[in-house]
C-alpha cells in the first residue's frame, strides 16, 4: 500500500470517546506520512474534552455534512473503521456507506464482530483499546513513523477505554506501550489535565445532580442507576460528552457491582452500563436492548420512552442478577 496513493476514509463509532478518537487520528496521521489522501469522518459531534487533539480539525463530521461525507465515500479506495466492529452501529452513516465501493477494513477489540462485514477483520477483544492494537499495528509498520502527534492520540485511547488505568489493564503490554509513548515526547500530565480536569461548570454541576438527586439504588441486587430527562440535561446546557463519566460514579460505592445511566436524547433513549469486574453488563445489553459492548463498559440506544426503559432495566436486573 505504501508504493501507491489511495484515497482512504477512516471512521469510527458515533458518541465519539477517547479511543475512538485516539486510534482513528493516529492510523490516519500514520497513512497520511505514507503518502496517501485520509479523510477521517466521525459520524457525529465531538465532546469539548477531546477538541485538542491533533489533527481533530480535519476531522469532517457526517452529521454536519453529509452531503461531502458521501462524495468522499463514493469515491474512496479503502474504509478503515476503528473501535467498532458493525458498520451498522452509526445508523443513518451506516446507510450511505452500504453501496460504496471501498475495500473494507475493521481494526477494533469488541467480541463478535460480524464477519461478512469486513473484507480485513483485525480484532482483539482481549486488550485495553483499539489504540493499543494501532500502536501494535503502526510499530510493526514502522516505528519511526510514530510522532509525538501520533503517540498522544493512542495515550488517550489507552487512557480512556481503561477509565484511568482502573480496569482492563492488569497486564504489562499497555504500560510498556505507555513508556514508549513517553519516550516519543507525550506530557502525560498535560494530556490527563485535558481529559478529565476540564469540566465545564455546567457539565460539573450536572454530575452532582445526578449523584445527588437521581441515584436509585436497588440494594438487594448491588444495582445503582440514573435516569436523566431531555429536559434535565437542557438545564444544565447539555453539550455532546456532558455526561460522559457519570455511569461509572455509582460503582464507586462498595455494594454496588453494576451502574445504569438511561438518558433521553432527541430520538432515543441512550442506555450505558458500568459494572465491576466479575459482572457481565454486555449480556444485559445485548439481551433487553440489543446494544452491545465489553463486559464491564455496554450501551445501547432504545427507541421508546424513558420509563419504559427503565422499566426494562429493572425487569432486566430482577430477571438476571
Ligand atoms: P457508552 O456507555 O460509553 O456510550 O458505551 C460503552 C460501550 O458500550 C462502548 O464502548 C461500546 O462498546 C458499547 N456501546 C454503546 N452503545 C452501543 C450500541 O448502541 N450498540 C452496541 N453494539 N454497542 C454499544
Ligand atoms: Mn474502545
Amino acid at each position: 500500500m505504501s508504493q501507491q496513493s489511495y484515497k482512504i476514509i477512516v471512521t469510527t463509532h458515533k458518541n465519539p470517546d477517547g479511543d475512538a478518537l485516539g486510534s482513528s487520528i493516529a492510523i490516519s496521521r500514520f497513512l497520511r506520512k505514507l503518502g496517501h489522501k485520509v479523510s477521517i469522518v466521525i459520524p457525529d459531534a465531538i465532546p469539548s474534552f477531546y477538541l485538542w487533539m491533533p489533527d481533530i480539525d480535519q476531522a469532517i463530521i457526517f452529521d454536519d455534512d453529509n452531503a461531502l461525507c458521501f462524495s468522499i465515500f463514493s469515491d474512496a479506495d479503502y474504509l478503515i473503521a476503528t473501535d467498532l466492529n458493525s458498520l451498522s452501529r452509526n445508523m443513518s452513516m451506516s446507510v450511505s456507506i452500504n453501496n460504496i465501493k471501498a475495500f473494507r477494513i475493521c481494526i477494533d477489540h469488541h467480541l463478535d464482530p460480524p464477519q461478512n462485514e469486513w473484507d480485513i477483520l483485525i480484532s482483539d477483544n482481549n486488550v485495553s483499546s483499539t489504540s493499543e492494537i494501532i500502536y501494535d499495528l503502526l510499530t510493526y509498520m514502522d516505528p519511526n513513523l510514530i510522532d509525538k502527534q501520533i503517540a498522544e492520540c493512542i495515550y488517550t485511547g489507552i487512557y480512556t477505554d481503561t477509565n484511568k488505568f482502573f480496569h482492563c489493564c492488569n497486564c504489562s503490554h499497555p504500560y510498556e506501550i505507555i513508556a514508549e509513548l513517553i519516550k516519543k515526547g507525550i506530557n502525560v500530565n498535560e494530556i490527563n489535565n485535558l481529559i478529565y480536569n476540564s469540566y465545564t461548570y455546567d457539565r460539573f454541576r450536572l454530575l452532582g445532580y445526578s449523584i445527588y438527586e437521581k441515584l436509585k439504588f436497588i440494594e438487594n441486587k448491588g444495582v445503582a442507576y440514573i435516569k436523566l430527562t431531555q429536559k434535565e440535561l437542557q438545564e444544565f446546557n447539555y453539550h455532546p460528552g456532558y455526561t460522559e463519566g457519570i455511569v461509572s460514579m455509582p460503582l464507586s460505592i462498595e455494594n454496588v457491582n453494576v451502574s445504569a445511566l438511561i438518558s433521553e436524547r432527541k430520538d432515543h433513549i441512550k442506555i450505558s452500563l458500568r459494572s465491576k469486574a466479575a459482572y457481565d453488563v454486555r449480556y444485559l445489553a445485548q439481551r433487553y436492548f440489543n446494544g452491545g459492548g465489553h463486559k464491564n463498559a455496554s450501551g445501547a440506544d432504545f427507541y421508546g420512552s424513558l420509563d419504559e426503559a427503565e422499566k426494562i432495566f429493572i425487569e432486566a436486573v430482577e430477571e438476571y442478577l
